[in-house]
């Protein structure tokens, strides 16, 4: 089981290091941080498993603002997010960026963990298949690469999709893509366990709740009990 905690842009280079050095990662958890781009160098020699929240799809060139994943395999950095609905909704992320992005990561060398989701009108439309499926029309299983199914209706708004609403949406996606599938969105100590004893997750991406050592500690405890 795989938890992954998305810092956004939040902690700073002195904040980062005691922070990662003080997480636990039980048996059969691989616990993993994403810091925003300056704090990844303070992260990496703690030993913890670190991912940026970005990557561009070449290795160099005038791309002002932006990194490549040479870089960040130079950096000690294994691998990255890729197509957050953040990135979607403020920075004009499509599915095809995304899928560049995602696709020279792996080819580099990077993990990848890939967000799809629908809108909250998307969902109340009945159109939560249909956009699932045009999100994935673009992703072909890799070596390397695990999906995260977030619900942008419950990203960072403590409204959390119920286990059945995340079984059904990571059985969908496990049908079309075939890799491990990640739960994403308001995910916290209370309601970890209902989320990760659903037979198609396999982890989650932590966003809010992995800036809290305590927090982030006990949903990885959680995940390890589940797991044993
Ligand atoms: C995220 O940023 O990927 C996320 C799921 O955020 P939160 O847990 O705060 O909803």
């Amino acid at each position: 089981m795989l938890i992954a905690g998305n810092w956004k842009m939040y902690k700073r280079p002195s904040e980062t290091a005691d922070f990662c050095r003080a997480l636990t990662a039980p048996d059969g958890v691989e616990v993993v941080v994403c810091p925003p781009f300056p704090s990844l160098h303070e992260a990496v020699p703690t030993g913890v498993t670190v991912f940026a929240q970005n990557v561009h799809w070449e290795s160099e060139g005038a791309y002002t603002g932006e990194v490549s994943a040479e870089m960040l395999l130079d950096a000690g950095v294994q691998g990255s997010i890729v197509g957050h609905s953040e990135r979607r909704q403020y920075f004009a992320e499509t599915d095809e960026t995304a899928w560049r992005r995602a696709t020279h990561a792996l080819e580099a060398g990077l993990r990848v963990i890939y967000c799809v989701g629908e809108s909250e009108e998307e969902r109340e439309a009945g159109e939560t298949g249909d956009v699932l499926r045009r999100q994935l029309g673009v992703v072909e299983p890799r070596d390397g690469l695990v999906l995260a199914y977030e619900p942008v209706w419950a990203i960072g708004t403590g409204k959390t999709a119920t286990p059945e609403i995340a079984e059904g949406a990571h059985a969908l996606i496990k049908e079309v893509v075939g890799v491990p599938v990640l739960y994403g969105g308001s995910v916290k100590p209370e309601n970890a366990e209902d989320l990760l004893s659903q037979p198609s997750v396999d982890g989650a991406l932590v966003g809010g709740a992995s800036l809290e050592l305590e927090s982030f500690n006990a949903i990885c405890q959680t995940a390890a009990r589940i797991r044993s």
